[in-house]
């Protein structure tokens, strides 16, 4: 039986190692360098399935994510995992916005995404009586889910299916030998394939473990979530209308699944970063969109490092998972949205691909 090692105990390796573990051809290892599952990018995100309607055309992202979503919703119905398809609405109320709806519009078809529509401010209304818009594209297959309890379901089935978890174990630099990896944290166990899944820590295991190798800069950038408990009397994820393909600065409202509301992500290029400075910001941009917003109940709720990463000086926005040539190592690098709607997809290709 092959030995494989899964680096990083977030959403990705979790799933990665669901997925190999059902073959049953496979010992899995999985390392984390904390002392529980899900403290990293997973531990930040909004909990949103995404639909898939702005990822560019053929991109990784938007295959994976038509793909995810599916696998997602039908493993919380089976598991009982909660879930909410509350669907999301792209909003805008200019010319321009309403240009960048339609072409959000086509993109999403061009994808596979089949149930969205354009409507206007009538339709708007009706559906969502507190968000001032003009125009938006509703996307009937966004929803939301209880992520905590997603990750305490998926480690369960992986301990069941004799997955072995090591926690408080940091990996470092790799050695190859004998068509096998070895570390020196691991005690000496040789693993014939390697599965980088370590978040923003991935890219710096991959250089130290192949020294001449080409991979890609890490440039993560920091997101900041606030919170409120207000009933805003919203029942879709509200975004800003997009430019398909195009990481860009906006906030969101998304329901949480437990209650209440997340605000954000921001999108912040230093750490130091001043809670009031982006809680205004974030205001003055709710206020265009929301009739009613009480600043007061609105509170800082977190802040992360989100996976970027760049390639020859250009930022590279697609999903990066490629073995090494020659060797049995596979990376996964700027796993970032929808990275956990994707996560199962990611694993099937993984598998389908390299095993
Ligand atoms: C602000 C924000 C909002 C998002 N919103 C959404 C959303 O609504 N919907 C969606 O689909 N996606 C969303 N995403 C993306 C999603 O959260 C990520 O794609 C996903 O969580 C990535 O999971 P991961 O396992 O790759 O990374 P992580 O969760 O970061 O896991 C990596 C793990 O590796 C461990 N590790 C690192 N280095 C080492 C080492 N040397 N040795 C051992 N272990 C190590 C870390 O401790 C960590 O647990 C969002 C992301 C962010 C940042």
């Amino acid at each position: 039986m092959k030995n494989i090692l899964i680096i990083g105990g977030g959403v990705i390796g979790l799933s990665l190692a669901y997925e190999i573990s059902q073959k049953k051809k496979f010992k899995v290892i999985l390392f984390e360098k904390n002392k529980n599952l899900g403290l990293g990018a997973t531990n930040q995100n909004s909990e949103v399935i995404h639909s898939g309607v702005y990822y560019k055309n053929n991109s990784l992202k938007a295959k994976l994510c038509v793909e995810g979503k599916v696998l997602i919703y039908k493993f919380c119905k089976k598991y009982k995992i909660l879930f909410k398809k509350t669907q999301k609405l792209f909003i805008g109320n200019s010319s321009k916005d309403f240009k960048l709806i339609k072409r959000m519009h086509k993109n999403a078809k061009k994808n596979n995404v089949k149930d969205v529509k354009i409507i206007k401010q009538n339709k708007i209304m009706k559906l969502e009586p507190s968000i001032k818009a003009k125009y938006a594209l509703l996307s009937k297959s966004s929803g939301i889910f209880d992520v905590k309890s997603f990750l305490k379901k998926l480690y369960y089935l992986c301990r069941k299916n004799n997955v072995k978890f090591v926690f408080n174990t940091k990996i470092s630099k790799g050695f190859f030998k004998k068509n096998k990896f070895m570390f020196k944290n691991t005690k000496h166990h040789q693993y014939d394939l390697v599965i980088n899944a370590a978040g923003v820590g991935a890219i710096k295991i991959a250089n130290s473990t192949f020294k001449t190798a080409n991979f890609p800069i890490d440039k993560p950038v920091w997101g900041m979530y606030f919170k409120t408990k207000q009933d805003l009397r919203v029942n879709r994820i509200i975004y800003p209308a997009m430019s398909p393909g195009k990481n860009m600065e906006r906030v969101d409202i998304s329901p949480i699944i437990s209650g209440g509301y997340l605000l954000g992500p921001s999108v912040e290029k230093k750490a130091k970063i001043n809670v009031d400075d982006v809680k205004l910001k974030f205001v003055k941009f709710l206020g265009q969109i929301h009739s009613n917003i009480d600043i007061k109940k609105i509170r800082f709720l977190k802040k992360g490092l989100r996976p970027k990463i760049e390639t020859f000086s250009k930022s590279y926005t697609d999903f990066y998972i490629k073995k090494v040539k020659h060797y049995n190592w596979i990376n996964l690098f700027g796993i970032e949205s929808p990275g956990l709607t994707s996560c199962f997809s990611i694993a099937k290709y993984i598998v389908r691909k390299y095993l």
